[in-house]
């Protein structure tokens, strides 16, 4: 086994360095224990997955850093590993910089048509990509935004909703006729349940979950993400398109900021494009102009 782990952890640092463009990696094993043979190939997956992403252009490249932390942080991987990989995502975000700058900044929420808007704190774009892949045919439809305020929650939710950003959006939101209210999102009851949804008031939910995980260190690594977000899209997002569309009020999902993944673990407040890129989805989508 010991070989097996070394060749992997050699494959890992080569392509994390760029070295492995061109050659795809068959992600499978040979090996008869039926579970290490499964381990094995889901290693090699990750591996290929963070080679073909370095092929690709921002914003798809972006997922590069998710199959990039899960390959980091595993067990086989060697320090180097770690270095390489942070150094490949600090190339990506570099070159992704022309393609966060074209993009538009979020127009403030329109809350004529009483929305319900779900707010994924601490989401960012790498996460989502890889999500909406979980997904398959179920994915959301989404746009990309920037977002132009300080990427930290109270301002970052101020620009959303057209506050000043001195104000908190849990004390102002509900003066201005807004529900606003926040849930862990790991509950395994629906939004839906958990909240009560006045048809007559926009209503905001926060999703605390990711930046809770993001601020207490071991509680989820950054690629353990997308599959809780794809749950709790699942759990939590479909009954709301079903309420939502009863009640013939849009239904808005976005996140406040992302994240920064780095050697002091997942942070927020310096910028990026893991902080700045947002993905809007909205429901019904608005008709273009
Ligand atoms: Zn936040």
């Amino acid at each position: 086994m010991r070989a097996v782990e070394n060749a992997w952890a050699e494959l890992a640092t080569r392509i994390l360095n760029g070295r492995g463009e061109n050659d795809p990696i068959n992600a499978a094993s040979s090996y008869c224990n039926a579970a290490h043979a499964a381990a094995i190939a889901a290693r090699l997956a990750a591996l290929e997955s963070c080679r073909t992403a370095l092929l690709m252009q921002p914003p798809d490249m972006l997922a590069l850093r998710c199959h990039a932390c899960s390959v980091a942080t595993d067990s086989w991987a060697r320090r180097e590993t770690l270095s390489a990989a942070l150094q490949r995502i600090g190339e990506v975000e570099e070159g992704a910089t022309p393609w966060l700058e074209s993009l538009p900044e979020p127009a403030p929420v329109d809350t004529a048509e009483n929305p319900v808007v779900l707010v994924f704190d601490a989401v960012s774009a790498d996460v989502w990509l890889c999500a909406q892949k979980a997904l398959g045919e179920n994915s959301l439809p989404f746009e990309w935004c920037r977002l132009g305020a300080e990427p930290r929650t109270i301002p970052a939710l101020c620009a959303l909703f057209d506050l000043d950003p001195a104000d908190n959006p849990a004390d102002v939101l509900p003066e201005r006729g807004m529900d606003f209210q926040s849930i862990d999102g790991t509950e395994s009851a629906a939004v839906t349940d958990l909240v009560a949804f006045d048809p007559k008031r926009p209503s905001v939910v926060h999703i605390a979950a990711f930046d809770r995980a993001a601020h207490a260190g071991a509680r989820m690594r950054l690629c353990d993400m997308p599959a809780a977000l794809a749950a709790m899209i699942e759990r939590h997002v479909r009954p709301l398109e079903t309420m939502c569309a009863k009640q013939k009020r849009p239904l808005v999902v976005t996140a406040d900021h992302g994240l920064s993944w780095g050697k002091k673990g997942l942070t927020h407040g310096n910028g990026g494009v893991y902080e700045r890129a947002l993905f809007l989805a909205k429901n019904p989508p608005e008709a273009k102009a």
